[in-house]
């Protein structure tokens, strides 16, 4: 057979980067040969063993191998029964929160986020629908996926051509921008106030993320609580970024793969929880515009290696022109046929059985961890934690003075204190912040904290 020259690698895959593992592997991240490494920066909920996966989880699946009865190849976009239990546990989150919305507004109803009262109907006819979800998902609406990864790879495929555009977070999971790079898609980003728990700004007519829009422009991804800030957006401020999308008619990806890992809202000094934030799923807030929501087990439910992850379909308009779309979601399922069987059929027991208490365990270990690590962090000098955590696993600290890039403070005190975290930059942060994943015990952070404290003690000057 004819030479044919050398080997070539696609032109996509050439231009498909993972920012994170470029950074890293950019680095020196040899520690310090007498102390033992502490990791806070991947976000693995399981690595410290503090952390478990409730028991009845396990079990399903165990049951599942048993049963011999979950070996086949399930449909490409999930089978029938997982399907159906992911539909009712999305509708009973949307219950749930609009529970919370009604709590909080007849608790207090001046100040909070509460909607405006129509002025027709009774108060009482108000408190009833004022909360009441744009969304109901049923089985059809539901995508099973190798994990969320997966779920956001056919988002972003279904929804790109090359030379479109999407909007992300000036700040974000680099996965999406890995994704749009291999679709050729361009990707840009709007801004974030790290100074008031990093939402979104320049939504109004006019703003920097207005501007941003032009005919090309798809989607805006939306990731609450949100990877690597810790921030969680509520409800007042979904639905400014809801109204943006409707203007604009842009579909919403909405990241919720932390969703329901949110804390207390605390008092203002900082002691006890007084109630939850009101912080619903987005997709139950558009009315207008379709929302693809991407979900799974990896997270809340600490099985981040047993690759299951979901997309749920909205799509309020009329005559349901989103249809074409949820085609193609469903076409492009058949290229991977969804995640695994054993899984799948642990799916129902797992979303209906798993208890409230270890919701509320895993919920307040975080919560107390988070807390623990705002303080101590905030409290060096030299560093700055512009917005607390409320949910997720992760806080963004910011090296007051930018002596250090977030590379530099990275590789170094991985040198001199073996503590790891991951830089700013990996997420698209200008110079100077790093990330924490304080999924680590009190015990292992406090330790991190102090030899982080005493890095910056040496190296970095207060402000
Ligand atoms: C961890 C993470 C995911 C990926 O979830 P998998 O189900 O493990 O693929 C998606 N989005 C964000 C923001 C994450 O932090």
């Amino acid at each position: 057979m004819e030479k044919r020259g050398t080997f070539k690698a696609s032109a996509a895959a050439l231009r498909t980067r993972n920012p994170i593992r470029e950074l890293i592997e950019g680095l020196d991240l040899r520690s310090h040969p007498n102390k033992q490494v502490i990791p806070l920066s991947i976000g693995d909920p399981t690595i410290f063993g503090n952390l478990r996966a409730a028991d009845v989880v396990n079990e399903a699946v165990v049951d599942a191998v048993r049963s011999g009865r979950a070996n086949g190849y399930p449909p490409a976009v999930g089978t029938e029964v997982a399907r159906e239990a992911v539909a009712k546990a999305a509708n009973t989150a949307i219950e749930e929160a609009a529970r919370v919305a009604r709590r909080l507004s007849s608790r207090h109803t001046s100040g909070g986020p509460t909607p405006d009262k129509p002025r027709n109907g009774t108060h009482r006819d108000w408190a009833q629908t004022a909360f009441t979800s744009a969304a109901h998902y049923e089985k059809r609406d539901v995508i099973l996926a190798s994990g969320a990864s997966h779920a956001l790879d056919l988002c972003f495929s279904a929804l790109l051509d090359p030379e479109d555009n999407v909007l992300l977070p000036s700040l974000s999971f680099p996965l999406y921008e890995t994704i749009c790079a291999y679709l050729g898609a361009e990707v840009r980003r709007y801004p974030l106030d790290p100074e008031r728990g990093w939402q979104a700004t320049g939504l109004e007519p006019g703003g920097a993320t207005d501007r941003l829009v032009d005919e090309r422009t798809v989607c805006i991804v939306v990731n609450n609580p949100m990877n690597p800030t810790g921030s969680v957006y509520e409800r007042k401020h979904l639905q400014d970024i809801v109204e943006f999308a409707e203007r604009h008619r842009l579909v919403i990806l909405a990241d919720e793969i932390y969703g329901g890992m949110v804390f207390h809202r605390r008092h203002a000094d900082g002691s006890g929880p007084v109630g939850p934030l009101d912080a619903p799923p987005i997709g139950c807030l558009a009315r207008n515009v379709p929302v693809l929501t991407v979900d799974g087990l990896a997270k809340r439910f600490l099985v981040p290696g047993w690759r299951m992850g979901w997309i749920l379909i909205h799509d309020p308009t009329p005559d349901q022109q989103f249809s074409v779309i949820r085609r193609a979601l469903e076409g492009l399922s058949m290229k991977i046929l969804g995640p695994n069987s054993l899984v799948q059929a642990a799916l129902p027991v797992i979303l209906s059985k798993t208890s409230r208490e270890w919701y509320e365990h895993v919920r307040t270990t975080l919560a107390r961890q988070a807390q623990f690590a705002y303080e101590k962090l905030s409290s060096i000098r030299g560093l700055h934690v512009p917005s607390p955590p409320h949910g997720a696993m992760y806080v963004l600290v910011c090296l007051r003075n930018n002596h250090m890039s977030g590379l530099e403070f990275v590789q170094r005190l991985m040198a001199e204190e073996s503590v790891l975290v991951l830089p700013g930059e990996c997420f698209g942060a200008p110079p100077g912040y790093f990330r924490v994943t304080f999924c680590a015990p009190i015990d292992k952070l406090s330790e991190a904290f102090s030899r982080i404290a005493n890095f910056c003690d040496r190296h970095l000057r207060a402000a």
